[in-house]
C-alpha cells in the first residue's frame, strides 16, 4: 500500500495543520514565505521533531509541471514557489508515495485536479490536529496560557516551562 503523506504549502504552515500520524513535506521556498513569528516558531519545532520535512523538487518534475500548467493556463496564476510545490508532490509520488497536498490556494487546487492528485482545504475539515503552546508550572503543574510573561508560577513559584500540545480543531 502507498504511504499517504502531507504536502503543505505556506497556508497550511500558517493554519498548524501538520498531521502527526502521516510525514509531511514542504520546500525551502514555502518556509522562506512564513514570516509571521508565532508560525515560525511553530515551523521551527516542527522541522526539528522530524514532523515537517524539507524536501526540493528534481529536474523533471519542475520541466513536468510546466507543461500542465502552460497548457491549463495556471502558469499565469501560480508562483514559482507554488509551482515548485506541486513539482515535489509529483516526486514524491513518483517515488511511491500517496501524497496529498495542503492548500487554500484556487489556482493550486485546480492544477491538482488536472493532474489527479489528492488535495485538501486548509479551512474546511481536514486533519483535525492542531498544535499550540501553553506553559505549564514545573511544581504543581498549573497551566497558564502562551503569553504568560513571568518564569515562575503564581501559585506555588516553581519554574514554569513552554510545551507544546495537540489541541482538536
Ligand atoms: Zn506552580
Amino acid at each position: 500500500m502507498q504511504k499517504k503523506i502531507y504536502v503543505l504549502d505556506a497556508s497550511a504552515i500558517i493554519g498548524g495543520y501538520y498531521s502527526k500520524s502521516n510525514a509531511n513535506f514542504t520546500t525551502g521556498e514555502v518556509i522562506l514565505e512564513i514570516k509571521d513569528l508565532k508560525s515560525s516558531l511553530l515551523l521551527q519545532s516542527a522541522i526539528e521533531d522530524g514532523l515537517i520535512i524539507v524536501e526540493e523538487p528534481e529536474n523533471e518534475d519542475i520541466a513536468k509541471t510546466n507543461k500542465i500548467i502552460e497548457e491549463s493556463g495556471d502558469i499565469l496564476r501560480l508562483s514559482e514557489v507554488d509551482q515548485n510545490l506541486i513539482a515535489l508532490a509529483l516526486k514524491l509520488k513518483r517515488k511511491g508515495n500517496n501524497p496529498v497536498v495542503v492548500t487554500d490556494d484556487y489556482s493550486m487546487q485546480n492544477t491538482l485536479k488536472t493532474i489527479n492528485m489528492a488535495y485538501r482545504t486548509v479551512l474546511t475539515e481536514g486533519i483535525k490536529e492542531i498544535y499550540n503552546w501553553v506553559k505549564i508550572c514545573k511544581g504543581c503543574k498549573k497551566k497558564y496560557p502562551s503569553d504568560y510573561s513571568f518564569e515562575d508560577c503564581e501559585i506555588c513559584g516553581s519554574p514554569v516551562f513552554k510545551k507544546r500540545i495537540k489541541i482538536k480543531k
